[in-house]
């Protein structure tokens, strides 16, 4: 018989693990190993449960790559010892940092899953607990002696989403996270529901490589009537540029002012990546479904599809850390390399 699964929670900060000075009302971090002696709940949970915790837990507000080089060492020093991973984490970036995570192990065939929660685990109407047990319950989820879910997940409010489709959408409502793009992994009701045939499945016959080299010199342009040429020259003039992400109109539109186009002309002539990603929530970039965007296409403008930004932000840092040419890093962001897109 199998020894029960380990999972390893990383408490990085947020809510989750905060409780509440009575006497400001303002929230600030606990000792997270003395909190989750409060949770009895876990003792009745099927796995040997370790903990870990960021020495100087932060606001997720705060994350940065260097917090995310950490949190992947974390996991690649522990890989083959444990059977999955549990993060916590504040909400605010949690949807970015999820990407960035399953851009950065690459062929990861051990669950990742990333939760929080809107109040603090030691409030009355908190949903942490729900959000901590659930979440690790899938991550201790095995089948035929193999994990089920292999890949960065984030678990909210009954709903476990593939991490890299997320957005946090609500600052107020417990339901704070969704994926317009792709439907849940799984659904947690009477019963734990995975829907399976929407599950990644990894090359199993690679080991898992840890990129830590992530660029963070990115521009990011978001589409408005009247936008402003001086405003747009200025910034797009800054030399240390390494990549330019345009948040477009519907299916990838943007006006066809000539100093915009020009301006995108020159960027890539200079090799500068430009990546098209559509304002909407739902939908993809379709470039040359309208004459406000076949220009782009012709210039060379790369396509983000149906990818978020969080998302896109965090594909381009770990394209970028590649230091690949302009045609490959077209060809690598235009391929979904972990399900980001379709
Ligand atoms: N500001 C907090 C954070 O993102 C909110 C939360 O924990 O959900 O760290």
């Amino acid at each position: 018989m199998r020894a029960q699964p380990t999972i390893m929670l990383i408490y990085t900060g947020g809510t989750i693990g905060m409780i509440k000075d009575f006497e400001t009302g303002a929230l600030r971090n606990f000792d997270f190993d003395e909190l989750l002696n409060h949770i009895p709940e876990l003792k009745l949970l099927d796995c040997t449960i370790e903990t870990v915790s960021f020495k100087k837990p932060i606001d997720s507000s705060d994350m940065n790559t260097e917090a995310w080089i950490a949190l992947a060492e974390i996991i690649e020093s522990q890989y083959h010892r444990v059977d999955g991973f549990v993060i916590l984490h504040g909400s605010d970036t949690m949807s970015f940092s999820a990407s960035a995570l399953s851009f950065m192990l690459e062929n990861l065939d051990k669950p990742v899953i990333f939760t929080g929660s809107q109040l603090p685990i030691g409030d009355l109407r908190t949903d942490a607990k729900e959000n901590l047990i659930t979440s690790i319950q899938i991550a201790a989820l095995r089948e035929n002696n193999q994990p089920v879910i292999r890949e960065v997940g984030l678990y909210f409010e009954y709903k476990l989403f593939r991490g890299n489709r997320t957005t946090k959408i609500s600052a107020e409502h417990f339901e704070a996270f969704t994926s317009m793009n792709y439907p849940p992994l799984a659904e947690s009701g009477m019963n734990l529901t995975i829907n399976r045939e929407l599950l990644f499945r990894p090359n199993l016959k690679k080991p898992l490589i840890v990129h830590k080299e992530l660029e963070t010199r990115i521009l990011v342009i978001k589409m408005f009537p009247g936008i402003d040429k001086n405003t747009f020259e200025y910034l797009t003039n800054y030399p240390h540029v390494q990549a330019l992400i345009i948040e477009t109109y519907g299916t990838g539109n943007v006006t066809t002012e000539s100093w915009f186009l020009q301006k995108l002309r020159t960027l890539t002539a200079r090799e500068i990546p430009i990546i098209n990603i559509t304002q909407c929530e739902k939908g993809s970039v379709m470039m040359g479904l309208y004459e406000t965007s076949t220009e782009l296409k012709k210039i060379g403008i790369i396509s983000g599809k149906d990818i978020n930004f969080e998302a896109a932000i965090a594909k381009t840092m770990y394209l970028l850390g590649k230091k690949l040419s302009l045609s490959s890093f077209k060809t690598f962001f235009e391929t979904s390399l972990r399900g980001e897109m379709d």
